[in-house]
């Protein structure tokens, strides 16, 4: 009865393109070594992109490990939507952060000085 979470982190991957379900920048899975070449990042920048699996209904409020419930969201943004007492829903969230991003305040300098968000 193993429905793995990273298998379903990955078929959701392949969906988004390889970007963040909230901030739309580009993750790694398995190795960083070329997401770090291209964008001439650091070993300790690229770690804030590991792609996560993220149910979109946590799973202590009852959220399924189903592929509809799955998306995948960077390390960071994944972190800090967690770390709210009260985490606002996904889709508020992800409002916030594209408008944070839009606005280059969320993630550091180098998201954007290294082209990762267009
Ligand atoms: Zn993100």
């Amino acid at each position: 009865m193993t429905t793995s979470l990273s298998r379903l982190r990955s078929v959701a991957f392949t969906r988004q393109s390889g970007r963040c379900f909230y901030c739309n920048v580009p993750m790694w899975q398995r190795d960083p070594a070329e997401l770090i070449k291209k964008h001439k990042i650091t070993v300790g920048q690229a770690k804030r992109l590991q792609c996560t699996g993220e149910h979109l209904q946590a799973r202590c409020a009852g959220g399924a490990t189903l592929q509809t419930n799955i998306v995948a969201a960077c390390l960071y943004c994944n972190g800090t939507r967690h770390k709210s007492k009260r985490p606002l829903s996904p889709d508020k969230y992800k409002e916030r952060i594209r408008r944070l991003m839009n606005a280059q305040r969320w993630h550091e300098r180098w998201v954007f000085k290294h082209g990762l968000f267009k």
